[in-house]
């Protein structure tokens, strides 16, 4: 049997459940179907057929949902840092054992190729190491002193928050978001996204099996514009820890403001790679085809601008060129797989469509562009030189593997290019001279920025976008403020002559 077939078999029966059973909600501890009987279909991006029906969750059921985050939220909230820290290892420890399940099921629902997804299982269980570690001083305040006053400082729980994720890597981006509030001693209502449902079930599954009370984390599968809007109104829930699109979080903002929500966006991004004529140019053609083809491109940091000094523009984009036309596209359970199908064809559509608008804009494709007609959503790696900024497949976010490349004469020219853009997420920049790299990175605007490297994440550094990439940081005690209340109590050091009015 080839390793293809090897995996195949061993995803039918980790989703044997799911298609006898459906993706149920998981309200109070309890596995229920929507209230009102609703399901939908979860399609697989490999062949377009159903892996499960999915309950399809309203705004009764995140009523339902809230009030049990909602009277479970003081006992959860007053447990003690060590417990926390105890409970979230012991998730963390069923995780590293049902990773492969994790991982199949992941690669099966959203096209996401093996290669990534088992590291992206193992990267889960690593946050919720992360965090637990972090619960004991979650707590923990500042003491500062003046003369006659000592200030105290504590940090609180903000209450039951609402999380919403995105269909892309959801397993990864899920634990992200919900391990520092459960370290920080919130309980939440999870809204996973309609395309890729599944994951999320065995993960609040895992987290109660460890021991986690019932109520602390509810899920509601269901819609963006019913169950997801619902969890933004709801009273009950304080804050929304939110990725996904730039324009869903101007609409999430509009649906909190009548509660006053605190809100944390994690949103969309055209992010550059700036790639000067004295880099490592093998390195960065090795990272700037990594960042735009791994995960399918469907990746937030994705570097989908490619900036390159003239006078090393066509060398460096033939090479580039040639990287992606070697890159194996095929069926994500097969070991050799780079590139899987596009999760729905919906996306597919859409890139295409951006594709499309490329060649009409006067862009040349360099590699790629076509559909890879074996049944599913397989789109080739696409690379486009001779580019402008002005043109639309530079400015919006694609967000599958299509790379432009854009030429730049001068540190100015490249500064203002990757700058004119509606997003900040990420930046990535290649450059041998140090005193360049410092200055360059002090005009980009951007979250997080990269010298000479791709994308490698230190969990406790600030992850998070500027402009229309987002708002607030995740990571290290970031998330803390996000979930957390301060209050500070001052203290009279001295009995000083307290003003008297009305005699
Ligand atoms: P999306 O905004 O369409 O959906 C994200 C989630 O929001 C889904 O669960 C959806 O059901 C829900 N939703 C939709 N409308 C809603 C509404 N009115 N109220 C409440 N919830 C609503 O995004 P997507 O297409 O699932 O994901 C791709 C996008 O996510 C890309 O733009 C990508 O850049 C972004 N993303 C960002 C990061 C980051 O860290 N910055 C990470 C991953 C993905």
């Amino acid at each position: 049997m080839s390793d293809l077939s090897q995996n195949l078999a061993k995803a039918e029966g980790y989703l044997a459940r799911f298609a006898r059973d459906g993706v149920l909600n998981q309200i109070g501890g309890e596995a229920v179907p929507a209230i009102d009987g609703g399901w939908f279909d979860s399609l697989s991006p490999v062949d377009l057929k159903p892996l499960a029906r999915v309950a399809k969750g309203g705004a009764a059921d995140i009523d339902r949902a809230a009030k049990a985050a909602r009277a479970a939220f003081p006992k959860w909230a007053a447990m003690s840092g060590d417990s926390r820290r105890a409970l979230l290892h012991r998730i963390a420890d069923a995780i590293v054992r049902r990773s492969e399940e994790i991982a199949f099921v992941e690669c099966m629902d959203t096209g996401q190729s093996l290669k990534f997804m088992a590291k992206a299982a193992l990267r889960g269980a690593e946050n919720f190491r992360f965090f637990a570690d972090k619960a004991p001083e979650a707590r923990d305040g500042q003491s500062l002193r003046v003369p006659g006053q000592v200030n105290v400082t504590t940090r609180a729980p903000i209450g039951p928050v609402g999380v919403i994720t995105p269909w892309n890597t959801p397993f990864m981006l899920s634990t992200w978001k919900i391990a520092p509030a459960l370290a920080a001693g919130c309980t939440l209502v999870h809204k996973p996204a309609e395309f890729s449902p599944l994951t999320a079930r065995l993960l609040v599954e895992i987290a109660e099996e460890a021991g986690l009370p019932p109520g602390v984390w509810n899920l509601v599968n269901g819609f963006g514009e019913d169950a997801g809007k619902a969890l933004t109104e709801h009273l009950d829930i304080k804050a929304i820890g939110f990725v996904g699109e730039s324009r869903t979080g101007s609409m999430i903002m509009r649906q909190g403001a009548d509660t006053l929500k605190r809100v944390h966006f994690e949103l969309g991004g055209k992010n550059p790679v700036i790639v000067f004529a004295d880099a490592d140019l093998d390195r960065a053609a090795d990272a700037a085809v990594f960042m735009i083809y791994s995960l399918n491109g469907e990746r937030c940091t994705s570097s989908s601008r490619m900036l390159v000094e003239t006078s090393v523009y066509d060398a460096f984009t033939a090479k580039v060129a040639e990287k992606a036309k070697r890159i194996v596209v095929g069926h994500p359970l097969d070991p050799k797989t780079v590139v899987g199908p596009l999760i729905h064809p919906v996306h597919e559509q859409k890139v295409l469509s951006y594709i499309a608008i490329g060649e009409a804009e006067g862009a040349t494709l360099a590699a790629g562009g076509r559909k890879v007609e074996c049944g599913g959503c397989y789109v080739q790696p696409t690379l486009f030189t001779g580019v402008t900024n002005q043109m639309r497949i530079a400015r919006e976010e694609i967000f599958g593997p299509v790379l432009v490349a854009i030429p730049f004469a001068d540190e100015a020219e490249a500064l203002a290019i990757a700058n004119d853009t509606q997003y900040g997420l990420a930046a990535y920049l290649w450059t041998s001279d140090v005193t360049r790299a410092f200055r360059f990175s002090d005009g980009l605007q951007a979250g997080m920025i990269w010298v000479n490297s791709e994308n490698v994440r230190h969990l406790p550094a600030p992850f998070g976008g500027v402009k229309s990439s987002g708002i607030g940081r995740d990571g290290g005690s970031w998330s803390f403020d996000f979930y957390m209340e301060t209050k500070n109590v001052a203290f009279s050091t001295a009995a000083h002559a307290i003003q008297k009015l009305g005699g």
